[in-house]
Order: structure tokens, then sequence, then C-alpha cells
């Protein structure tokens, strides 16, 4: 997608702090992190919100979870606790339009408003 930020830093574009990445994901730490862990976790193919991914192409959702539970385990949150969210259009406030999983933990986290 050409002017997708998160297209971007899949094709090298743009850097990233990446940690992790496998033939469809890649996950880097978030820019304004909310959490001392926070990370986002990316479809390498554009969807730009969950509501736009076909029926046959929701298989990637499981790949964005089966990265998130390694990183979890890696960063150590799987032990303490963690939450993982989509935002999916206006009133979620999602401002990057490239579906993305947030990882979120090593902190007591509030509840969600
Ligand atoms: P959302 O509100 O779900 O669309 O969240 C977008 C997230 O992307 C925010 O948490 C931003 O801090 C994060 N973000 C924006 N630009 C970058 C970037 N260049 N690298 C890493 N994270 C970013
Ligand atoms: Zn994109």
């Amino acid at each position: 997608m050409n002017d997708c930020l998160f297209c971007k830093i899949v094709a090298g574009q743009i850097p990233a702090a990446k940690v992790y990445e496998d033939d469809l994901v890649l996950a880097f730490n978030d820019i304004h992190p909310a959490a001392p862990t926070h990370m986002l976790i990316i479809p390498k193919e554009h969807f730009p919100s969950l509501q736009d991914i076909p029926q046959g192409k929701l298989p990637v959702i499981a790949s964005l979870f089966a990265a998130a539970q390694k990183l979890a385990e890696t960063t150590g949150i799987a032990k303490t606790g963690y939450r993982t969210l989509i935002n999916t259009g206006p009133d979620s406030g999602q401002v990057v339009f490239h579906v993305h999983l947030h990882l979120l933990g090593g902190r007591k986290l509030g509840k969600l408003g």
C-alpha cells in the first residue's frame, strides 16, 4: 500500500525496533509505549482494519496471536499477565490504518474505557 506507515516498516523504508518476524507477521516496539512492554504485531499484508480482512485471510489473525504468545513468553509478561487489543475504526481511536495487535504488559493495567 503506497502511503501506509506500517507497510513502509515492513518494506524496511522506515526504521522500527523489530522484535519478531516470520513469513506472515512482523512485530516491533510501539514508538509511544503505554506500558513497560508495548509492542505492535502486524500482518505483512496490508489490511486497513480488522473489518477489511476477508474471511479467507482471517487465519492471519491467529498468526498475530501466535506471535503475541511467543513475545509474552520471551519478555516475561506471560507470567505477570498482559493485554492484547486491536482498535478498529473511529470510536476505537484507531490512528494507523494497517491492522495491528497491541501487546501490553509489565505493569498493572487499568480497566478499559
Ligand atoms: P492505534 O490507535 O491502534 O491505531 O495505534 C497506533 C499505534 O502506533 C500507537 O500506539 C502509536 O504510538 C504507534 N506508532 C505510530 N507510529 C509508529 C512508528 N513509526 N513505530 C512504532 N509505533 C508507531
Ligand atoms: Zn499497510
